[in-house]
């Protein structure tokens, strides 16, 4: 039985639980981070607990805990969970209040919860590639805020699984592909640049984004940080996605059209695998979760 971590308790994981008057029940008013687990060791843990601090900022809820002191717990909770390769999953709530839109006053107590899971450590090459599916991006205008208001996400990934594929594209109405609806979106133009959408309100920005724009630019690939549009991606050489839970992922078709030769294509075969290099030499630029304090 897995242990996870409720408002300062350690506990089995079943038995976690949260008021039925919790803003994250009631109104998704909360925020979370996927950070990833290689060998025991938190993966750009910095980058998560700056753009953590960067959400609460953003939804205006005070951080309840320095980053030291989530780090504490969170490392406390590997070791419980003997967690060698797999993930963590932080979220922290406005808090319990009557239901009500405005915000409690005075401010209650945020809620903040963490558990682990357990993944088989990553291999040499990508364990599987996506068939992707363009969908409307219906979600709301503050997508760089990592936020546990998913509906939209979870919508166009069940459309995209209906639709036969295994995970979706969101596409904006001039149709640009934005990101997946848990990742971001990537392709590889025929003459070679890699080319995905650059930092806005529109998209989240991923820690696995930078990592691969930084291990882009040290192979000597030429990167283009701009939108493409469904069509272009349609065209290109190669695609993929990237997130804390898939690393680099190869796409193999959209909207049932292959892509490439339909299969992992070399630059993403390239980055997957120094981006697993990267994990092995501990080459974490931005570890170091204790010397930033999320609380200013
Ligand atoms: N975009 C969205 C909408 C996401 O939900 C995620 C991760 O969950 C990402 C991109 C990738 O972010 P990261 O690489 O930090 O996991």
């Amino acid at each position: 039985m897995l242990t996870s971590w409720i408002d300062g308790r350690y506990l089995p994981h079943r038995r976690a639980r949260v008021s039925v008057d919790d803003r994250a029940f009631l109104f998704a008013d909360a925020v979370y981070e996927v950070v990833a687990v290689y060998d025991g060791r938190f993966i750009d843990a910095r980058l998560h607990m700056e753009r953590l601090a960067n959400s609460l900022d953003g939804l205006r809820i005070a951080p309840p805990m320095t980053s030291r002191a989530l780090s504490l717990v969170a490392r406390e909770l590997l070791r419980r969970n003997r967690l060698r390769h797999g993930y963590l999953y932080l979220q922290i709530t406005r808090g319990s209040a009557p239901r009500w839109h405005g915000f409690p006053d005075p401010p209650v107590r945020a809620t903040v919860f963490m558990s682990v899971t357990h993944k088989p450590a990553p291999g040499e090459s990508p364990a599987r590639a996506d068939d992707v599916v363009s969908m409307p991006d219906e979600r709301w205008q503050r997508c760089d805020l990592k936020t546990t208001s998913l509906l939209a996400n979870c919508l166009a990934m069940q459309d995209a699984i209906d639709a036969g594929g295994s995970s979706p594209w969101l596409v904006a109405e001039d149709g640009t592909v934005r990101e997946g609806a848990s990742s971001n979106a990537w392709i590889v133009t025929r003459d070679g640049v890699l080319v995905t959408h650059p930092l806005c309100r529109n998209i989240l920005g991923g820690c696995t984004r930078g990592r691969i724009l930084r291990l882009a630019r040290e192979l000597q690939l030429r990167v283009e940080e701009r939108g493409f549009s469904r069509d272009e991606a349609g065209e290109a050489a190669e695609a993929f996605i990237s997130s804390s839970t898939s690393f680099v992922r190869p796409v193999v078709s959209l909207d049932g059209e292959v892509i490439g030769d339909g299969g992992a294509g070399e630059v993403s075969l390239r980055l997957y695998e120094a981006f697993i290099d990267s994990l092995r030499r501990g080459d974490d630029l931005t570890s170091g979760l204790d010397d930033n304090d999320i609380r200013h």
